[in-house]
């Protein structure tokens, strides 16, 4: 495919999408109802539905019976850190080994021109970007996001919460549903404004901002204390009325989903005429810049609070003039 149709490209190398970003239709002022038929197709495909599929599979073919979960017990825990295991390895080797090891699509779509593997990095284990993604990957990130499932599961197997069905509240699940990506990201705007501030940045979220040049294996290399908190969304279907399906799946979009936000390329290339927006560019600027777009656009919170950069070069002067005005703050 051509990219230079939809952007341009620098003379580094990087590929910046002419068209600039904007959030989400669905929380403008005054509201943009027109707007959202032509929205909602990319809200659900491919992405969301997915991992919807992909919950409903895990809770009714691959987890361990609901009844086996009442109890503590090792071995369903040990079962369930086994299929994460196998699934984050396979999900995220499937966008890791096409793009950045094959580079099936050479850099065409990608962000920043050059690739993390080519050259070794000091600030990261084994000066390896990969290296040190996968291991805090599989090593912390996959056990935390299997403790909350495991959590869940027990929850749902004792009658705590998680106790309406399809049958009876389809309208009501399907629509919690339909908010899990809203509530994600308005939980992990707040967390990672949190871990921004001075002290926890330095020793938590300093780790993940290492990789200024995000791919596949970036995505959970994170503290495990940010992993701890990133998982954490999932709680809230303890506290409201809930279904674990629906609980998993926020669980999947923010394990697996993690991933789509760092893949580092604004397409995935299928054909030589089509190909699967990743919506990547949002994170992608976070960064680049560190201190703009805490979020990922769903919601309007880094335009309400002044962070929200849209990809273009008035979006680099406002980040300026922040920054600017920031520095004076400072030395008054
Ligand atoms: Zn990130
Ligand atoms: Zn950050």
């Amino acid at each position: 495919m051509d990219d230079l149709t939809t952007g341009k490209r620098n003379k580094r190398g990087d590929w910046v999408p002419n068209a600039p970003l904007v959030t989400s239709p669905l929380f403008r002022l005054p509201p943009q109802l027109t707007k959202l038929p032509a929205w909602l197709p990319g809200y659900f495909l491919p992405w969301n539905v997915l991992f919807m599929v992909t919950a409903a599979l895990f809770w009714t073919w691959f987890f361990p019976d609901v009844a086996a979960m009442a109890d503590w017990h090792w071995s369903w825990m040990l079962h369930i850190l086994a299929l994460n295991l196998i699934a984050a390895t396979l999900f995220y080797s499937a966008l890791e080994v096409p793009l950045y090891l094959k580079r099936r699509q050479a850099n065409r779509f990608k962000y920043n021109g050059k690739f993390p593997g080519d050259a070794r990095n000091p600030a990261f284990w084994f000066g390896s970007q990969n290296a040190e993604g996968a291991l805090r990957t599989l090593g912390t990130g996959v056990p935390i996001w299997t403790a909350f499932q495991c959590l869940i599961g027990w929850s749902a197997a004792n009658g705590y919460g998680l106790t309406l069905t399809f049958a009876e509240n389809p309208v009501y699940l399907l629509a919690l549903g339909f908010c899990v990506p809203i509530w994600h990201e308005f939980h992990f705007y707040c967390v990672h404004r949190l871990i921004h501030m001075p002290l926890l940045y330095k020793h938590i979220h300093s780790v993940h901002h290492h990789s200024v040049n995000p791919s596949p294996w970036s995505s959970l290399s994170m503290h495990p204390v940010e992993q701890l908190l990133y998982f954490s969304s999932c709680l809230i279907h303890l506290v409201i009325p809930s279904n674990p399906i629906v609980a998993l799946y926020g669980l999947h979009y923010a394990g697996f989903g993690a991933v789509v936000g760092h893949i580092g390329f604004d397409k995935i290339e299928l054909t030589e005429g089509r190909g699967l927006d990743t919506h990547a560019y949002t994170h992608y600027l976070h960064h680049k810049y560190f201190e703009v777009n805490y979020g990922d656009g769903l919601m309007p919170l880094d335009k309400l609070f002044g962070s929200w950069h849209d990809g273009t070069a008035e979006g680099d002067a406002l980040m300026e003039a922040r920054f600017k005005a920031k520095v004076a703050r400072t030395n008054r």
